[in-house]
Formats: C-alpha cells, structure tokens, sequence
C-alpha cells in the first residue's frame, strides 16, 4: 500500500510468497512490481496542459525506459511459466526427484533436496532478466546500488523464499499425500494464518534485511509535527513510534511511502528520498494517502478478498493440475499430485493462476489508491493553502523521480499497474474540490 508503487521487494515478498511459494515464482513476481508501463505511438503531442509533464529530455528516458521496463515484466513472467513447463514436459522434475532419492535414503530430506534445488533454479533463470531490469534502473538513474549490493540482495531473496518456502512445500506436499481428494481445502485453510502471520511479522523480520529502518521522529521531527495535524484531522492514532524513516536512498532515486502490517506490526514508513526531496505540504499529502489506507482498513479488507479469491484459485488449481497428470503424466514421468515430482503440476498450476490473476490484483489495488488518493487530498484541506496544487505538485514530483510514464498503453496499465497511471492521478487532482460551492468531501465534512 505505496504512494507509487509497491515497496521493495522485501515488502511485495511477504505476500506474494505465500500465494506463489506453490509457484514458486514467488521471487520474479516480487521483482514484477517494479513494472512500469509502456510508450504509445502517437506521444509527440504537446504535454504542456497535461496534469503531469516532464521536460522534453525526462520524457524521452521514461519512454526507452518505460519500454524496457514493460518488456522486462512480460518476459519475466512468461520466462517463469515456460521454464516451469519446461522442467516438467523435458523429464526433469522426473530425473531430480530420482536424483534426490538415490542422494539419501529420508524421505523428507529428499523433499528439502528437491524443492530447494527447484527453487533455486527458477530464481537463477530469472536472474538474468532481474539484471536487465537492475542495468536499466542505474542507467537512467532511478537505482544508485552497486553490482554487490544488488546481488546480495538477490542472495537473500533466495534464501528468504527458500527459507519459507522450502518447508511449506513439503508441508503441502504431505498434505496431499494424506489427503489425495479435499487437500485443496486443507491448503487453503492453512493459508490463512500463514498469509496472516506473514503480514504481521513482514516489516519487523523481513524488510529490515533488505534495508535500514529508524524512527522518523529522529531526523524530521519538525516533520513529525506537521504530520500529527493530519493524524489529528484523520482521528486515527498513528502515534510517532508507527512512523517510520526508510534508508532508500543507500539504494534508489526513487521516492516512495508505504503502510505495511497488520495489528501491532501495523506502520507507516517514508523513504529518506522522500523526506529529502519533497517539500512538507507533499509530504502531508503522501501521509494523508497513506492515513487512507490506514483508516480505510485497506490491509484487512485486501487480505479478506484475498482469502476469498484463494478458495477458488485453490480449487482451480487442484483441478488444472489433476487433469494435468492425467493428460501428461506418462509423458512427463510423473505419479499423481501427491508425488514429489507431480507435486510439480500443482506448481505451475498455481503460476498460471498467478499470471491470469494479475490484472484482478492489479484492478482492486487501483480502486483502493483511487480512494486513498481521494482521502490524502481531503486530509490536507484546510492545512494547506492549495491542496489540488499540492496534489498535482506531488503527482509530478513522484512521477519524474521515476520516469513514468505520461502517456502509458492502456492495456499495459489495465494488466500491471498497481496504481492508477501518474497522469490519471495528477488529472483527477487537479480537477477535486468537493469543498467548492458549500460541498463537502467524501471522508471529510470539513
Ligand atoms: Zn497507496
């Protein structure tokens, strides 16, 4: 729940993990949050009345890099698709889990062999792509981290996904084994809490591996101050030690704020670019997005829809990779889901899902930035002289640190985008004043 767009990889991990930890994918589809959409043909008309501009010299690097950007993200999710096909139809998951079993004679050793080389795999044959992608960010300068940096934080990634997901696809595993016809369920039920606890402990165990977090009230607590006006037009209680100060800019260009957690994990963080680079009455703006979500009760309200939408794809999903055994078995050396390398059908099975899920993801995420963006411009009235201008200020300001682009094809923003295009935002803006003519807001009266 960003500003922009999702946080970090280590943010996105928490819960991608668990939905795709089966896809295994799971570390791709974090990095596919970085996607960014693509230029249109017919961009060379004058931007100047546009609710978001970049100079001429801005725009034409956030079009080469929007396109890089887009292909990246489709090719990386197909690459993820085809290998896993691939792993299946060529014999391999067949020959591994033989080779797992001549290697020891503990069957759930041979489990933790099998699914940790499997992972590890697929986050090898993603690598090259995520290096593109990470090539590209430094090129136009949005990413300021080192080759090292940058692949320790690949080596940890892979070690976050196999550390997780290593034991739950054994625990799956076994869960269909003892249960070959409702184990759909079962795994669907055990979700819940895991997705639950992921959340909950994501920003205190995962996302300070990935980065340094500190109060915000150390450095900004001027800052803190102005922010505490919006807490106190919000009624919420986001008290000084929820707010935190994320090192970003050890890493990125970029400016970004998020709220992550659930219950007492629950906190707004603020990257240092943003706090370094954007004057307050945008700061109060972002703030107030983010009191949105919080207030709002975006994280529960996702994640029920989340589980909801699970139960289906659960049961899709076990249904997809039984016909796929059936079909292919044979030809791919395969025994019934509940084998190790049938298993396997249940993964790809999950990855498929993954992919055809993405625009519905990415279609309730944009209704709830709409309403956070709604609820952020109606926190600031009255504590700001002009809170459209801040808006379309910030809009502007988010946008040209991340080159996005003006002007994206419709289809790329409708499969990939979490948030509702900069230029959409930066409009509706510029247009909101619900306050004109005696009205009044629609989360605030005043
Ligand atoms: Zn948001």
């Amino acid at each position: 729940m960003a500003i922009v767009r999702r946080p970090m990889r280590a943010g996105t991990v928490a819960v991608f993990l668990l939905l795709l930890t089966f896809a295994a994918v799971a570390a791709q589809t974090a990095n596919a949050a970085q996607s960014q959409p693509q230029a249109v043909a017919s961009r060379n008309q004058p931007h100047s009345e546009q609710a978001y501009a970049l100079p001429p010299d801005k725009l034409a690097q956030a079009i080469a890099l929007n396109k890089i950007r887009v292909s990246l993200d489709f090719a990386g999710s197909l690459w993820g698709l085809i290998v896993l096909g691939l792993l299946l139809a060529s014999g391999a998951a067949a020959w591994l889990d033989a080779f797992a079993r001549e290697t020891t004679r503990r069957r759930w050793l041979q489990g933790v062999l099998f699914f940790s080389i499997l992972l590890a795999i697929l986050a090898l044959v993603n690598l090259p792509l995520d290096a593109m992608g990470h090539a590209a960010s430094l090129r136009y300068r949005i990413s300021v981290q080192s080759w090292p940096g940058w692949l320790a934080d690949q080596g940890k990634g892979l070690a976050v996904s196999s550390g997780i997901g290593v034991p739950l696809a054994l625990l799956s595993n076994w869960i269909v084994r003892i249960s070959p016809r409702r184990y759909w369920l079962w795994l669907w039920m055990i979700s819940i809490p895991l997705i639950m606890i992921a959340v909950f402990l994501a920003p205190m165990v995962l996302d300070p591996l990935f980065n340094k977090f500190e109060p915000l009230e150390k450095k900004h607590a001027a800052l803190v101050g102005k922010l505490e006006e919006v807490v106190a037009r919000t009624g919420t209680a986001i008290p000084p030690d929820r707010m935190f100060l994320m090192k970003a800019s050890e890493k990125t260009n970029g400016i970004n704020a998020y709220v992550t957690g659930i219950g007492s994990s629950k906190r707004f963080v603020m990257w240092d670019t943003t706090t370094d680079r954007m004057p307050d009455d945008e700061i109060m703006f972002i703030f107030g997005h983010e009191s949105g979500h919080y207030v709002l009760n975006h994280i529960p309200t996702m994640l029920a829809e989340l589980v909801v939408g699970l139960f289906f794809v659960f049961w899709a999903c076990a249904h997809l990779a039984e016909s796929m055994v059936r079909r292919f078995g044979e030809r791919w050396k395969i025994g019934p889901v509940a084998s190790r390398a049938g298993f396997l059908t249940l993964f790809f099975a999950f990855s498929i899902a993954g992919f055809l899920m993405t625009p519905v993801g990415n279609a309730v995420s944009r209704h709830y930035e709409h309403e956070a963006d709604i609820y952020g411009q109606e926190a600031m009235h009255g504590l700001v002289p002009d809170p459209q201008k801040t808006a379309v200020s910030s809009f502007n300001h988010l946008g040209e640190a991340w080159l996005d682009d003006p002007n994206p094809n419709a289809f790329v923003e409708f499969w990939s985008y979490s948030h509702p295009s900069v230029q959409e935002r930066a409009e509706f803006a510029e247009h909101y004043d619900p306050w004109a003519n005696g009205g009044h807001g629609k989360f605030f009266v005043k």
